[in-house]
């Protein structure tokens, strides 16, 4: 982990709503791991206090020179300040933060994204296809608007399955209903070694692990808590996971971001 003074390359809105941010991050980007994030500093100086938390989205070649994007959605504050920012403007960073996904040789992937969700699942993505998987990339939104990195995810190889709560693209359908329907057509001996990874809105999380226990297919998960200090000294991103019979809270910044499904405890 290291802190520093980035330069942004560019800062582009890419669908309603959300953006991506390109970073020049010489030092940081080699070290870099699926699902690891980075916490960024959004305003000039110390307002807004607190750091964002970012899912680096990939590593890029920029001009021969090393690069991390990440992909984010205006909800507040801090991201609103982040939208502002130009090319050639500074910004203190930090990373890369976490513990990311635990990539094993699985045959076949079920990759779950929603909404901005979407920005964890990339990289992973690449991993998996480095190690000649068959992706299955699920990814919801609310409508075809707040569709993003569809075409990168495809250019992968990835098979895309789309869906939307109007209907406006893809299927008209929850994700974790979709992915359901897609397992079942699977036959069980491909389903062995088959792995699910998942980040997006808690509820959505909640039933992609009900559908992960129902296929018994192992799932991990990206948890977007909110976090204060993402160094594991503040508690306030804790999550409540299962241990032997009884729980424990885990500190999301530093155990996780990305848990196993089945040790989270849902409420
Ligand atoms: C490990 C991790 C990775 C993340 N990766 C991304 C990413 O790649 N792209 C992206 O757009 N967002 C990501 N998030 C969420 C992002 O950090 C928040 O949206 C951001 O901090 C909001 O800052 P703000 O000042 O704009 O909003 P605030 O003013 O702080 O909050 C505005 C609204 O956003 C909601 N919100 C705040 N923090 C979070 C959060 N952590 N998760 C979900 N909702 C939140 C609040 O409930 C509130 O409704 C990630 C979060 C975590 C923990």
């Amino acid at each position: 982990m290291k802190q520093f003074i980035s330069k942004i390359i560019s800062n582009e809105r890419i669908a309603k709503e959300q953006y991506s941010m390109v970073l020049d991050a010489a030092g940081m980007s080699e070290k870099a791991t699926p699902g690891q994030f980075v916490h960024v500093r959004c305003g000039h100086d110390a307002d807004p206090l607190l750091r964002r938390p970012f899912s680096i989205y990939r590593v890029r070649d920029v001009g021969g020179q090393k690069a991390i994007e990440i992909i984010y959605k205006i909800v507040g504050r801090g991201t609103a300040l982040l939208a502002k920012k130009r090319p050639g403007d500074p910004i203190d960073v930090l990373g890369p933060l976490g513990n990311g996904f635990n990539i094993n040789n699985p045959s076949i992937t079920f990759i779950v994204a929603g909404g901005i969700g979407a920005a964890a699942c990339y990289m992973l993505a690449e991993e998996l296809v480095k190690k000649k998987c068959k992706i299955y990339y699920f990814f919801g939104a609310r409508s075809k608007d707040y569709v993003i990195c569809e075409e990168d995810f495809r250019a992968l190889g990835c098979e895309i399955h789309i869906c939307t709560d109007d209907g406006s693209s893809g299927h008209k359908k929850l994700i974790p209903d979709h992915l359901t329907d897609i397992i079942k057509e699977i036959p069980k001996a491909e389903l062995s070694t088959a792995e699910i990874y998942a980040c997006g809105p808690m509820i959505m999380l909640k039933k992609t692990a009900e559908a992960a226990e129902k296929a018994k297919i192992r799932c991990q998960m990206s948890l977007e808590a909110r976090m204060g200090c993402g160094v594991g000294a503040c508690m306030s991103c804790v999550v409540k996971c299962k241990q032997g019979d009884s729980f424990m809270y885990k500190r999301v910044c530093k155990y996780g971001p990305v848990l196993n499904a089945s040790e989270i405890i849902w409420e």
